[in-house]
């Protein structure tokens, strides 16, 4: 059968920590006891991390997804089969979205009364990965790195290759004449005295463009920082690390490099704004609709400095916002959202009903896995069974009673995590918060309008 036909499939995955480990098995059980029809297809990558993208059946699904825009069905067990990274899984349901791929997670089934399913899902599973880590007693900096990895893969997903390279299969290589702007930009840097704007402008008059626009000095500043030209990945190229499985090709001599670092420490004295915006790029300007950006003024008499975001676009009539009031002001308008709808009590509901479902399974299961174990030993006693065998059967079993155990959450746990939830308190949950935002509209004085959650509309009468 032609496999881009098939209607059905699924997708089982065993990690390589044996703690959480559920066999392929014991997976593949629990989604044929829950569809009443058979499964096309299997994908199934056994002992790989669920962080790798390096796993062939995951590759091979992907394929499936996007091969078709008939409606299908994607079952896994879990959705963090799919991945261990909660941005990873978000992309891939997303992916599936778009392909008409329904994921039917068969042990975490949506509550229907969280309306439009889709943008549903997306909530649900964040708020499942969320849960899931807690109960994994994570801690936030792991979840905070996390969710910086998901910044940076979001990045990979819409950054271009550094000026200068083009990429070309699964390689970043040099671009001719953009690499010699690059190295004539090193090159005013380093041996005259021109700065940022003037290197800008000199680009201007010999008419080169940065990716077909007007180079503009901001452009040549990062260019000037931009490691990658040595062709080492330095922190500033970490959003290309997974394009940078082959080497780069340098552009710029080591040494040059290090002559524009020395000389931009001895022209910048500036204060760093080390300040994190995480409404950066999702405030429009009422103006101009521009993305507003992070902007930091010191006031040198009071020793105070100001957090803005906003928008000084030359052709704008320009519009800030204070930083916190605005951060504040959208958590708590999705605070109110969330609460006045009952949206996380109903879940936090669903949530329970799984809990003790699960737990019943689970009970089911160990007592019939008990129950197989004394068999062994009555086999072995009437003879009929070496110890060798006996030592084999017992071992798998203890192994299966080992996966079953490991699936753990209690009441309580779940209960503490849904009320930070609702409270939006934790800085675990307020980053989740953060990077749920879609956009965000502000008028032209300063009040919030509207905010936009991946397909979840918040109106201004909320606020
Ligand atoms: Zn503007």
């Amino acid at each position: 059968m032609d496999p881009f036909k098939m209607m059905d499939v699924a997708y089982c995955r065993t990690s390589v920590r044996r703690d959480y480990k559920v066999s392929i098995e014991m997976q593949k059980e629990v989604i044929q006891q829950h569809v009443t029809h058979d499964i096309s297809k299997w994908f199934i990558d056994d002992g790989l991390s669920g962080s790798t993208i390096n796993r062939p059946d995951f590759a091979r699904l992907i394929e499936w997804v996007t091969s078709s825009t008939q409606s299908r069905t994607l079952y896994v067990t879990r959705y963090d089969r799919l991945s261990r990274n909660v941005s990873n899984a978000l992309d891939f349901l997303e992916l599936c979205q778009t392909h008409h791929v329904e994921v039917v997670s068969v042990l975490e089934p949506i509550p229907s009364s969280l309306g439009d399913k889709q943008a549903a899902q997306l909530l649900f599973v964040q708020i499942l990965f969320s849960l899931a880590e807690f109960t994994r007693s994570v801690t936030i900096e792991n979840i905070n790195q996390g969710l910086a990895q998901k910044k940076l893969e979001k990045k990979v997903l819409s950054a271009k290759v550094p000026f200068g390279y083009r990429y070309q299969e699964g390689k970043i290589v040099p671009h001719p004449s953009e690499a010699r702007v690059v190295r004539q930009i090193f090159s005013l840097y380093t041996s005259t005295s021109m700065g940022y704007q003037k290197i800008a402008q000199q680009l201007q008059k010999e008419g080169k463009t940065f990716r077909g626009k007007p180079f503009k000095k901001h452009h040549v500043a990062a260019i000037l920082r931009h490691s990658v030209y040595t062709g080492r990945i330095g922190h500033n190229s970490k959003n290309l690390t997974p394009y940078l499985s082959h080497d780069v090709i340098p552009i710029i001599q080591p040494d040059i490099f290090q002559q524009a670092i020395e000389k931009r420490s001895r022209r910048l004295p500036k204060k760093r704004d080390t300040r994190e915006y995480s409404l950066r790029k999702k405030i429009s300007c009422p103006y101009c609709d521009r993305k507003l950006s992070p902007k930091m003024q010191s006031d040198s008499i009071y020793h105070h400095t100001y957090h803005y975001y906003a928008c000084g676009h030359e052709d704008c009539v320009g519009y800030r916002l204070d930083a916190s009031k605005i951060e504040k002001e959208v958590l708590t308008s999705i605070k109110t959202y969330l609460t006045e709808t009952d949206n996380l009590t109903t879940l936090l509901d669903e949530l329970k009903k799984q809990l003790s479902q699960v737990a019943k399974q689970k009970e089911a299961t160990v007592s019939d896995l008990m129950k197989q174990k004394s068999c062994i030993f009555d086999q072995y006693e009437q003879g009929t069974l070496s110890k060798k065998e006996m030592v084999q059967q017992l071992d798998i079993l203890t192994k299966q009673l080992n996966d079953v155990t490991s699936i753990t959450l209690t009441e309580e746990q779940l209960e503490e995590r849904v009320t930070q939830l609702l409270h939006l308190s934790d800085n675990t949950i307020q980053d989740v918060i953060w990077s749920y935002i879609d956009h965000i509209q502000v008028t032209p004085d300063k009040q919030l309008k509207e905010v936009l959650l991946y397909g979840i509309r918040i109106q201004s009468d909320v606020v």
